[in-house]
């Protein structure tokens, strides 16, 4: 793909969403923090649905560490692996009251160090809670990049510098963001919405789903529509 095309990409996705936000409801860098390490393989709006009740009660990492693991379990049961983001999630509140004064480290080593925060959470973190021009590439940016040809790569770290380097710097502060969406919501995994897609005429895809065929009229010819008939049946 090249980079007048990347461009009209972007432009056209910033138009459509100039501000696009991440779903995940926080309110701190430390609510985001946990809330992206417990959305590991389950959805954003299940998490919410938890930290709905959490957070209320404990948002802070001196409160949720004082849950405990069985305490914090209570709330997170309905998402998937929770004993182990539990663990996690109370090893590191120990870890940031420890080691960062109970902030939450504004440095990528410092945030990966931390317990169940891997480089795809910290990427998250860095450009959602500290403004930083970072790729955190998920499942929805790698389908996406390597579809459309806008940054093809057989794994994440590949599509993730790929990414780092074919985004035209103007996007890079909201570019995961518009990505994701663009995956989660129209280029969806298994029947992408091609025929109503905003840059369908930018894709490469080869296999764009196709406008679907307008369906036959079922009316004889000169006949009446059915919204013609009443309901008493006159
Ligand atoms: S045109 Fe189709 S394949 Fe290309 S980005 Fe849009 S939905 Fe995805």
């Amino acid at each position: 793909m090249n980079a007048a095309k990347r461009q009209e990409i972007f432009r056209r996705l910033r138009e459509a969403d100039p501000e696009p936000k991440t779903e995940l409801v926080y309110r701190t860098p430390f609510e985001l923090l946990v809330a992206v390490v417990l959305s590991a393989q389950a959805t954003d709006k299940g998490v919410n649905l938890a930290t709905a009740k959490l957070y209320p009660v404990a948002n802070t990492p001196a409160a949720i560490a004082a849950l405990g693991v069985d305490g914090l379990s209570h709330y997170i049961r309905t998402i998937g692996l929770y004993p182990t983001k539990a663990k996690n999630v109370i090893a590191l509140c120990h870890q940031l009251m420890e080691l960062h004064g109970g902030e939450v480290p504004h440095d990528r080593a410092a945030l990966e160090g931390l317990p169940g925060v891997g480089r795809k959470t910290a990427n998250v973190v860095l450009n959602v809670a500290f403004g930083e021009p970072t790729m955190a590439v998920d499942t929805h940016i790698f389908r996406v990049s390597n579809r459309t040809g806008l940054a093809p790569g057989k794994t994440v770290e590949a599509v993730e510098q790929k990414l780092l380097k074919v985004v035209p710097r103007e996007f890079m502060l909201h570019a995961h963001h518009w990505l994701i969406l663009l995956g989660r919501y129209t280029c969806i995994a298994r029947k992408p919405g091609c025929p109503t897609c905003l840059i369908r005429d930018l894709c490469e895809f080869k296999a764009k789903t196709p406008e679907a065929a307008p369906r036959p009229s079922v009316l004889p010819k000169g006949g009446r529509k059915p919204a013609e008939t009443s309901d008493d049946g006159a």
